[in-house]
């Protein structure tokens, strides 16, 4: 073990701001979805670039919201990455219908490959759940104009890329519906936390029905005298966030852009470090001029060969916390029966090398360096 204190994969922070919006927050006696979900919501909208946004209590339960609002059923297919979260094809199985794994570009370009798309839609396809992994926007142009062509509701899953642009548009935006995760580990944290966004009213109508119970009014409503009673249209779920975690929400999100400011920053020190460092790479050192990175997650590709749990094991005992993103969803055992349906090369290719190094807007430059000193020495 060293000397120095370990250097984690993420870590959050708090002021006293944090503090006392969380604090007015309890102190109001309202703790359920209030004014200041709504506020948060209104913030978000503004900041993404949409008419509604829908704050949910995870980004779980926002992917799974947008793919009933977007009819995704039983006999559906929906085209989804392996190399992203999990949660993106368990929220396909949830509404019953089958995701379709997708092939990335390669190891210069790890969002999905256009032409792989187009090679999986089948009459049967209703939708695309497209990643921008790591923050890095994917191809939009492309993969709209598939949509278009094929009559497909456009998905973003943009947990990854809450301040990202897309020809100066807000990812999340450039399609149907954009979903985010304010998870601790992500962009903008308050601890578990999502959110649906889109221009489609009708869209955001049933996002917000679905979200508590399918229920016509809420007690917020009832509270103030809006609504004395409520119908149920549909059976929807408890996916509401809350008043405490809205309120630290709507202070986060003040600060985003500088926070990701910072981590582009941080990437931009790894990149520069990393090109000494034989046989490795990252993934995005040449996106296109017109898309901004959120740059959520610092990723490297090893060496090809190299053994990943060994140099993860040497820099976990130099006090470096690394991790994968991600493990393929074809790989998994719940998803063992559609494994080999579609062959996934690239993937493939890169799922033995990939490695996530420590990133959070105020890791420090000396740890930046101890990263890359760890990643060194454990690669030799
Ligand atoms: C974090 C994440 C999710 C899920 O969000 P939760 O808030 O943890 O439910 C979905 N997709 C991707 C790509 C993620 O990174």
């Amino acid at each position: 073990m060293s000397n120095a204190s370990p250097i984690p994969l993420s870590d959050t922070s708090f002021d006293e701001e944090v503090l006392r919006a969380a604090g007015d927050a309890l102190a109001s006696g309202w703790w359920s979805t209030g004014p200041r979900v709504e506020a948060f919501e209104q913030a978000c909208a503004e900041f993404v670039g949409t008419r509604h946004a829908v704050a949910v209590s995870s980004g779980t339960a926002a992917l799974h919201l947008a793919l009933l609002a977007a009819d995704c059923r039983p006999g559906d297919e929906v085209v989804v990455p392996s190399l992203t979260f999990v949660a993106a094809a368990n929220s396909v199985r949830h509404v019953g219908a089958e995701p379709v794994f997708c092939d990335i570009r390669g190891p210069e370009d790890l969002n999905l490959d256009p032409d792989d798309v187009r090679a999986a839609i089948t009459d049967r396809t209703r939708a695309l759940l497209v990643l921008h992994y790591a923050g890095y926007p994917c191809d939009m142009d492309a993969l709209r104009a598939l949509a278009e062509e094929h009559d497909l509701v456009l998905l973003e899953d943009a947990a990854h890329a809450l301040g990202a642009t897309w020809r100066g548009e807000g990812c999340g935006s450039l399609g149907t519906a954009g979903c985010f995760s304010f998870f601790a580990n992500k962009n903008l944290p308050i601890g578990e936390g999502g959110l649906v966004v889109t221009d489609d009213d009708a869209f955001a109508a049933d996002v917000r029905l679905l979200r508590s119970h399918g229920m016509t009014t809420l007690t917020l409503d009832r509270k103030r005298g809006h609504a004395a009673s409520y119908d149920v249209t549909s059976a929807g779920f408890n996916y509401r966030l809350d008043e405490v975690r809205a309120a630290m929400g709507t202070v986060q999100l003040r600060r985003l852009d500088g926070y990701n400011e910072a981590r582009r920053r941080l990437v931009a020190l790894y990149r520069e470090g990393i090109a000494s460092l034989d046989g490795v790479t990252m993934p995005f050192a040449d996106p296109p001029p017109h898309a901004t990175s959120a740059a959520h997650l610092a990723v490297a590709l090893l060496p090809v060969g190299a053994d990943r749990a060994a140099v993860r094991e040497r820099m976990r005992a130099a006090g470096v916390q690394t991790s994968v993103h991600y493990p393929p969803i074809h790989t998994f055992t719940a998803y063992a029966d559609v494994r080999g349906a579609r062959p996934l090369p690239r993937t493939e290719g890169v799922e033995a090398r990939l490695l996530t190094l420590p990133l959070f807007p105020h890791l420090r430059d000396d740890q930046v360096e101890a990263v890359l000193q760890a990643l060194r020495d454990a690669l030799v």
